[in-house]
């Protein structure tokens, strides 16, 4: 079943890259959708193999977290698809869907990766917390909050820089969110896990740049699959700062801005040329992006 699965898959994606008549809105989407599929197989299938239990079969174990991941890369894509609503709709209540969602397809896909039983664990990230339910977990806890350390490093990056808390918004969307000073170049951004917008902006509506920061806060917690893959290290933490980490903190670390800075752009022509503006873009407007501004 699960082979059968990835066959089905690999043929659509392939087809879909291979689509190249022309540069469409379609043709984006397509591959915005295949991104998405492989970003959650490859790092889901690499991670279980990383995490393969000792006797298991590699093959057996990296197919399955493959078939899983893709599964979960398939419901990411659905809620960064939801995002256009906020911005179409010009209401931020639609973020509370699109985050369940990205919290589903991202737990599944950790799930995959550290070899779990398919549905063992789920989080949903709210404010500076993650509120986790480990269904493995044989002790009385199965349900834990813990706090996210960059949701309160990026607020104190906006306080510093004298933007103001947006309690409207951050209480609409569960994401905590600032209002940004008018700038010229910038409608809006966001620091690990804050998000910063201009209202009243002339160019652009503040829906329209919140829909595209929540797309970068989608993918801050996309990277985080990556904290599946040091496991085998977590023997090696010392008893106190491993015990806060199980218990207390959940150390979201910012491997997106790893990636983010391979992909930057100098030239601000080609701004959507970075993989991650494209795709912050895109699903904000729901129209074709173009490469080069102007
Ligand atoms: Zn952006």
């Amino acid at each position: 079943m699960k082979v059968t699965v990835i066959i089905l898959l690999f043929i659509f994606v392939y087809g879909n890259f291979n689509a190249k008549s022309q540069v469409s809105r379609e043709y984006q989407q397509r591959e915005l959708l295949a991104y998405n599929i492989l970003f959650g197989g490859i790092t889901a299938g690499i991670g279980s193999a990383i995490n393969k239990p000792k006797g298991s079969k590699l093959i057996k174990t990296v197919c399955a977290a493959f078939a899983y991941g893709m599964l979960g890369g398939v419901i990411n894509f659905s809620s960064k698809k939801v995002l256009y609503n906020i911005n179409k709709n010009e209401d931020y209540r639609f973020a509370w869907i699109a985050n369940t969602g990205s919290c589903m397809g991202n737990s599944i896909i950790y799930n995959a990766s550290l070899n779990n039983k398919f549905g063992s664990y789920w989080f949903f990230d709210l404010w500076a917390a993650r509120v986790e339910l480990n269904l493995r977990d044989k002790s009385e806890n199965k349900f834990k909050i813990k706090v996210l350390p960059n949701a309160l490093i990026g607020s104190c990056i906006y306080f510093a820089q004298k933007a103001t808390l947006d309690v409207r918004t951050t209480l609409q969307t569960g994401i905590i969110t600032f209002t940004l000073q008018s700038n010229p170049y910038f409608y809006g951004n966001t620091y690990m896990r804050a998000i910063g917008t201009e209202k009243n902006s002339a160019g652009v509506t503040e829906y329209l740049s919140y829909a595209h920061e929540m797309t970068h806060y989608f993918q801050f917690r996309e990277h985080l699959v990556f904290n599946t893959w040091l496991k085998p290290f977590s023997k090696k933490v010392p008893k106190v700062p491993k015990a806060v980490f199980e218990k207390w903190v959940y150390l979201d670390i910012p491997w997106f801005y790893g990636f983010y800075a391979l992909e930057t752009q100098n030239d601000l022509r080609n701004y959507y040329q970075n993989f991650y503006e494209y795709e912050a873009q895109f699903f904000a407007t729901n129209s074709y992006v173009s490469m080069k501004l102007w």
